[in-house]
C-alpha cells in the first residue's frame, strides 16, 4: 500500500491541481475512515454530504453488489425498473403534487443545469400562461453555490467561481439572499425562476428564513414565475426532513439533488411538480449514465437505510446534541464564535476571521483525528453521517474543541 506522500507524488505528476488535498484516505465504515499512513479519523464531512447513511453501509453494498453482477448499466434506449421505481419513491417523499416527474443525471451541476433548461423551455413555451413565450432569466443568491458547469458556475452569486471562465452564459440576474425587496428588485418581465439553496452550504450554511420563503413563493405566485430549490446540498435527510424546503412552509416548483441520492454512487435528479413535469419530450434533454440501474440501485437502498433506521429523526437529535456542544465550545472561547447555524445535520459554525482561520482549524482537527469542511464567510462546516453514534459526537467535538484552542493559543 501506498504512502499519502507517494500518492501525492503521483497527483503532482498526473492529476491536474484543482484541489488542495493533505492526506489519502484507503477506507471508510461508518463515521469512521481511514488515511494511508494508518490514521484513523472521525469523518464530519460525509465526503460532503455523500455518505448520509454511512461509509460502506452493509444494504447499500449490497444492493450496489448485485445490481453490478446483474445488468449495471442499459442506456436509456431501454427501460429500466430501478430507475422507474426511484422516481416513484421520490415523487412520494417529497409530496409536490399529483403528476410530479424526475429527470436523472450523474451530478449537482447537471442537476441544477437540467433545471435551468427545464424553466428556460416552460418560459419559452409560453409556461407564464400568456401568448408568446419568451421568458428565460433566472435570479439566483448572492453568495449562493450551484455547481462548475458554465450555466451553473454563472448561476452561482460569487465572483472567485465564475473569474476567469467569460463569456458566460446570458440569462442570469442576481438578489441578495434572504431579502425579499432585493429579489423584487431583480425580477423583471423576462424572469421566468427565482433559484436559491434553502440552506447555502458552500456559502458559510445560511439558512433561508422561513419569512422570506413564504414571501419567495408569494412573489413567485403573484409574478407568475417559478421557485426552483437546489437541495444537492441540504437534501436527502440531512437537515431532519427528506428536503429542506419541507420545514419552510413552502412548496418549490421544482427542485435538484445529487450528493447522498445515491450514497456516493455518481447521481443527479431533478424533481418537477406537473407544471413542469411533461416540458421535456423526447430529445429535449437527455444523459447517458443517468438513472442507469446500478445508481438507481443505490438509491433504492439509500433511502430505504434511512426509513428502516429512523434517520430523519435521527438527524434531528443529532443536530440538537451538536449544536448543543458547540455552544459550550463558544462558551469556553469568548468572542471566538460568531454563529452557529444550520438545521440538523447541517451545521456551520462561523468563526471571527479577526480573532481565528476556520482553514487552520480544519487543518489542526485533521491532524488529530477530525475531518471538518471549511465554509464559506470563516465557517467550519459539519456534516456528520446521520447515523452517527453519540460517542462519535462526543469524540468529534472534543477533537474540534482540541483543535480551536490549539489554533487560539497559537
Ligand atoms: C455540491 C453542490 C453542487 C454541485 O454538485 P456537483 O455534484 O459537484 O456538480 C450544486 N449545488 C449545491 C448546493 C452543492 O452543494
Amino acid at each position: 500500500m501506498s504512502s499519502t506522500r507517494e500518492i501525492a507524488d503521483l497527483y503532482a505528476k498526473y492529476v491536474m491541481n484543482t484541489y488542495a488535498q493533505k492526506v489519502a484516505l484507503v477506507k471508510g465504515q461508518g463515521t469512521v475512515v481511514s488515511g494511508a499512513d494508518g490514521n484513523r479519523y472521525i469523518d464530519f464531512t460525509s465526503g460532503i454530504a455523500v455518505q448520509n447513511v454511512g461509509h460502506a453501509h452493509p444494504k447499500v453494498v449490497q444492493a450496489v453488489a448485485e445490481q453490478m453482477a446483474t445488468l449495471n448499466h442499459c442506456s436509456n434506449l431501454f427501460y429500466n425498473e430501478k430507475q422507474a421505481l426511484l422516481a416513484k419513491k421520490l415523487v412520494e417523499i417529497s409530496d409536490l403534487d399529483v403528476g410530479t416527474k424526475c429527470f436523472f443525471c450523474n451530478s449537482g451541476a447537471e442537476a441544477n443545469e437540467a433545471m435551468i433548461k427545464l424553466a428556460r423551455l416552460w418560459g419559452h413555451l409560453g409556461g407564464k400562461g400568456d401568448d408568446n413565450g419568451g421568458y428565460v432569466e433566472i435570479v439566483t443568491m448572492m453568495n449562493s453555490f450551484h455547481g462548475r458547469t458554465l450555466a451553473t458556475l454563472t448561476a452561482t452569486g460569487q465572483a472567485k467561481v465564475q473569474d476567469g471562465f467569460d463569456p458566460l452564459p446570458v440569462g442570469f440576474a442576481y438578489a441578495d439572499f434572504n431579502d425579499i425587496e432585493s429579489v423584487k428588485a431583480a425580477i423583471n418581465d423576462s424572469t421566468v425562476a427565482v433559484m436559491l439553496e434553502c440552506i447555502q452550504g458552500e456559502g458559510g450554511v445560511i439558512p433561508a428564513d422561513t419569512k422570506f420563503m413564504k414571501a419567495l413563493r408569494a412573489l413567485c405566485d403573484e409574478r407568475e414565475i417559478l421557485l426552483l430549490c437546489d437541495e444537492v446540498q441540504c437534501g436527502m435527510g440531512r437537515t431532519g426532513d427528506w428536503f429542506a424546503w419541507q420545514s419552510t412552509g413552502v412548496k418549490p416548483d421544482a427542485f435538484s439533488l445529487a450528493k447522498a441520492i445515491a450514497s456516493g454512487v455518481p447521481m443527479g435528479a431533478v424533481v418537477a411538480s406537473s407544471k413542469l413535469a411533461d416540458v421535456f419530450t423526447p430529445g429535449r434533454h437527455a444523459s447517458t449514465f443517468g438513472g442507469n440501474p446500478l445508481a438507481c440501485a443505490a438509491a433504492l437502498a439509500t433511502i430505504g437505510v434511512i426509513e428502516s433506521e429512523n434517520l430523519l429523526e435521527r438527524a434531528a437529535d443529532a443536530g440538537d446534541a451538536i449544536m448543543s456542544g458547540l455552544g459550550k465550545i463558544a462558551d469556553a472561547h469568548p468572542g471566538l464564535v460568531k454563529a452557529i447555524r444550520g438545521q440538523g445535520l447541517m451545521i456551520g459554525l462561523a468563526l471571527d476571521p479577526g480573532k481565528i482561520d476556520a482553514g487552520r482549524v480544519v487543518d489542526a482537527a485533521r491532524d488529530i483525528g477530525l475531518l471538518v469542511c471549511k465554509a464559506g464567510g470563516n465557517a467550519i462546516r459539519i456534516l456528520p453521517p446521520l447515523n452517527v453514534t453519540d460517542d462519535e459526537i462526543d469524540d468529534g467535538l472534543d477533537i474540534l474543541a482540541d483543535a480551536i484552542d490549539e489554533v487560539a493559543g497559537a
